[in-house]
């Protein structure tokens, strides 16, 4: 088949694009127009029949577009101009040229244009089945949303509702569908988390957003999987049916957050500029580990993650997506609006691969021609069947973004691993009886000497004093670790340097908020807003039933409050349009299939 092929992805270069900075987001009413997204409303048409209507829209457009095809053509692949299923139309491509849409010559997308009219014409059952869908679609969409339901049948299988402060959103299909499924049910959040972003990303870099946007357009795009295009392009095409007009580069530059600020400037500062005005080593994210064998309480494999993150980006990410892609296996991971990507990765796919990951403080190392990590890792979480799969999608292109120590679990063979991904060097550690623990601490020395600038020995800094932590902590607890004690281990706040309990960023639920002092090896500024945003465990059972528990917020259940932060701590006020507070709310399971819960259900995910 040929769904996961480069559907035409033009940029809509001559479209506005919508200036979403800072607080001045917006979200225009869901305004969903079955024969065009882009036409603005049209007069109903109440007595023509469907094929009529569907040969008139047809016509209308290309008449209208007569000027530029290629752009009609790639309006009619990428959106639904014609009420067809993307599938459909990608079948169609596929007989009459056996290539990808976007490769088709100027005689192909006429031979494609008349088909799809042909075929609108000739089945006048399916068009009025999708006509009567889109206009049922709207009212039961805006209301569905209003009350945290589940979305309508419009877009498929895809549907979304809130739970204990997550939203979760499962999205089935093609490539592209997924993307438009994506964009489409998430479009609040993405248009929101993606002006926080921006922010974030030009004021710590000082580079305006046109700057991200070219390399995302120039370095990143022409790398990723044709697959992966497909899926961009349609987040892209969803939002714009939800009135968010964002580009496939703001969505592409937006997606790389992880690696462009913090990898690829800072490696072009070095390269372009005598003086180095913004000097940032990669911070450390994350607290994490991997345990199996005699270390665990059933001796199956448990895995926990804490997300450290700013408190920008930690109160939007919160989303819990089951995606049934058409290739590859079932993923359930947690995410972030908008992104392909886990991004603070935590994850198990239906091959039985649990997934996370912590970073490598104090990296340096960028390559250009390498594909993106947000790429690669979206790719290993739906391909890999196994530790050593998961090692090679990783390897292959790695460009050095969002430096990493994986830490794997394979529930089928109840081995664990640690995967040091640095540029220059790797490393794999695997056992099937014992724990890898991630604390942003660099392990193989190859890795620390040629690609960190980090300090193994200081018992000050955050990654240092984390590592002793886990080692207490998991040592203390051999032979007793299971998912409840996950739980505890992620809103521990003993300082391993203070000797005490002191919640700040030495502790393994980390609060920045509480920092009084800058930590050596660290850039980050005393009472920098940012730390653990959110915590998910999950053992090999789970892994197995496609299920882990989650908790937003710090995972020590304290909640941060913006406005009282900002009171005392104005030098973030420039934080102040998008910082927002952060309530804890309690562990709750999720599953895959998951549909949302009554409210006289409180905890239905563990029944
Ligand atoms: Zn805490």
């Amino acid at each position: 088949m040929n769904s996961d092929r480069t559907l035409e992805s033009s940029p809509r270069r001559g479209s506005a694009r919508a200036q979403l900075d800072g607080a001045s987001l917006t979200v225009r009413a869901h305004t969903r127009h079955p024969e065009s997204c882009r036409s603005g409303p049209t007069a109903p048409e109440p007595k023509r029949s469907a094929q009529t209507r569907g040969v008139l829209s047809g016509l209308r457009f290309l008449i209208a577009s007569a000027k530029n095809f290629d752009k009609f053509y790639s309006d009619m692949v990428t959106s639904r101009i014609l009420p067809i299923s993307l599938e459909i139309k990608d079948r169609i491509f596929s007989t009459l040229s056996l290539k990808p849409p976007s490769t088709h010559r100027t005689f192909e997308k006429f031979l494609a244009v008349l088909t799809l009219l042909a075929l609108v014409t000739l089945t006048p059952a399916s068009t009025n089945a999708a006509n009567t869908r889109s206009k049922k679609a709207q009212p039961r969409a805006l209301a569905a949303q209003l009350h945290n339901s589940t979305f309508d049948d419009q877009l498929g299988p895809a549907y979304r509702f809130n739970w204990n402060g997550w939203i979760y959103v499962h999205l089935q299909g093609a490539p592209h569908d997924i993307g438009v499924q994506h964009g489409y049910l998430l479009a609040p959040e993405i248009a929101d988390a993606y002006g926080a972003v921006r922010l974030e990303m030009t004021h710590q870099s000082n580079r305006n957003w046109d700057f991200f946007r070219r390399a995302a357009q120039q370095m990143l795009w022409p790398k990723i999987d044709p697959e992966y295009q497909a899926e961009l392009q349609g987040i892209v095409d969803g939002l714009q049916d939800h009135g968010v007009k964002l580009d496939l580069w703001d969505i592409v530059a937006f997606n790389a957050f992880s690696e462009l600020p913090d990898y690829y400037v800072p490696w072009l500062d070095r390269r372009t500029r005598t003086e180095i005005p913004h000097a940032f080593p990669s911070e450390g994210h994350c607290s994490a580990f991997v345990a199996t064998g005699s270390w665990t309480k059933d001796h199956q494999i448990v895995m926990a993650h804490n997300n450290w993150t700013t408190y920008i980006e930690g109160a939007r990410w919160k989303i819990i997506f089951d995606i049934v892609p058409q290739k590859g296996y079932r993923i359930f991971m947690d995410g972030f609006p908008g992104a392909i990507a886990s991004d603070d990765d935590f994850g198990v796919n239906s091959a039985g691969m649990m997934i996370t990951e912590t970073t490598i403080a104090n990296f340096e190392g960028w390559d250009p021609n390498g594909k993106a990590e947000f790429v690669r890792a979206r790719k290993a979480m739906q391909y890999a069947a196994s530790i050593d799969d998961y090692v090679k999608i990783m390897l292959d292109g790695n460009n050095g973004g969002y430096a990493n120590d994986w830490l794997l679990g394979d529930r089928k063979t109840n081995e664990i691993a640690r995967f040091e991904l640095g540029l220059k060097h790797y490393k794999v550690w695997r056992t099937t009886d014992g724990y890898y623990s991630g604390a942003n601490f660099p392990s193989d020395p190859d890795v620390m000497k040629d690609e960190t600038t980090f300090d193994p020995v200081n018992p000050a800094t955050g990654p240092n004093a984390r590592r002793i932590r886990w080692d207490q902590l998991i040592t203390e607890n051999k032979g007793k670790i299971d998912v409840t004690l996950g739980e505890v281990f992620l809103a521990d706040h003993y300082d391993t340097f203070e000797k005490k309990d002191d919640p700040n960023k030495r502790t393994l639920c980390g609060h920045g908020e509480n920092q009084r002092e800058a930590l050596p090896g660290s850039t980050a500024r005393p009472y920098d807003p940012s730390g653990a945003v959110q915590g998910k465990v999950m053992d090999s059972q789970m892994a197995q039933a496609m299920e882990f528990v989650a908790r937003i917020g710090h995972p020590c259940g304290t909640n941060f409050d913006a406005a009282k932060f900002l009171a005392d701590h104005p030098e973030f006020s420039w934080q102040s349009p998008v910082l927002t507070d952060m309530d804890a709310g309690p562990w709750s399971a999720f599953r895959i299939g998951q549909h949302a819960q009554p409210p006289s259900d409180p905890d239905p995910a563990k029944n």
